[in-house]
Order: structure tokens, then sequence, then C-alpha cells
């Protein structure tokens, strides 16, 4: 039962150790890591990674590395979660400039547009102005005549 006590020196050593944060790929002294089942009572099944050498030396009290299998996951979502708050801070931040960029080019848009309105407003005003003005002097002669009309018939 050699292993059993590896995995209980381990995990009681767990504190005193660098932590390491995430998955385990090599340990310090170059091993590879090797994820062991716990065979301890105090953490019956629960998986570990272990320096590879440290586990087929039986080393006990080393300073190999030793990590909890769920305690790596978890740092793992940890750093995934801050991550993926950076991304959607990033997401976010890129959202509001591409909206601001929206936002220019559409009151761009509608300037021009409100221009080129204005514009055409602008053409018919000047042709109703010159048929007004027509109309209006096709008044005034009418009147003018009228008036000489009344004064000739007075
Ligand atoms: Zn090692």
């Amino acid at each position: 039962m050699s292993n059993s006590s590896g995995a209980t020196s381990g995990a009681s050593n767990g504190g005193q150790r660098r932590r390491i944060m995430g998955v385990p790929k090599i340990c310090w002294c170059g091993a590879s890591i090797s994820a062991i089942i716990s065979k301890s009572a105090a953490n019956p099944y629960r998986r570990y990674y272990r320096c590879a050498y440290a586990a087929s030396h039986k080393l006990i009290d080393d300073n190999h590395t030793f990590k909890w299998v769920d305690e790596a996951l978890l740092d793992e979502i940890e750093r995934l979660t801050v991550r993926t708050s950076a991304l959607e801070q990033s997401m976010s931040q890129i959202t509001t400039e591409t909206m601001d960029h929206q936002k220019i080019v559409f009151e761009r848009m509608q300037m021009k547009l409100e221009k080129e309105i204005l514009e055409r407003v602008e053409e018919e005003l000047l042709d109703s102005k010159s048929s007004m003005k027509k109309m209006l002097i096709a008044v005034i002669v009418g009147c003018m005549i009228m008036l000489g009309l009344s004064k000739m018939i007075g």
C-alpha cells in the first residue's frame, strides 16, 4: 500500500507546495505528469496529478508535483471564467465601439439625406415660387385691369 501512503502524504503536504495553477503538464524535475487514483482512506478514488518520477520511485514527502485533479479542473474553470469575462468585456467594448461607429455613419447618412431632402424642397419651393410669382403677376395685372375698367366706368 505504498501508493496510498504517497497519496496521503501528498494530500497533507499539498499546502506546503508551490501552488500550480491549472492542470500540471510537466514536473519541475522534467518528468511527465501521471493521473493517479488515490487509494488513501482520506481521499478514496480521488484522482490526482503526480510527477511520474516521484510516483515510480514512490517518493514520500517530496516536493515533486502533486495536485488533485478536481482542484486542477477548478483552476482551469476559474481561468476560463476570467478569460470569458475578459472576452465579454472586450466584446462589449467592441460592440459599443461598433455601435458608436454605426451611429456616426447613420448620423452622416441622415445628414446627407436631410441635405438632399432640403435641396429637393428648395428646388420645389423655387419652382412653386416662380409659378406663384406668375400667378401673383396675373392677379395683380387682373386687378389693375379691373381697377382701370372701374375707373373708366366710374
Ligand atoms: Zn518531479
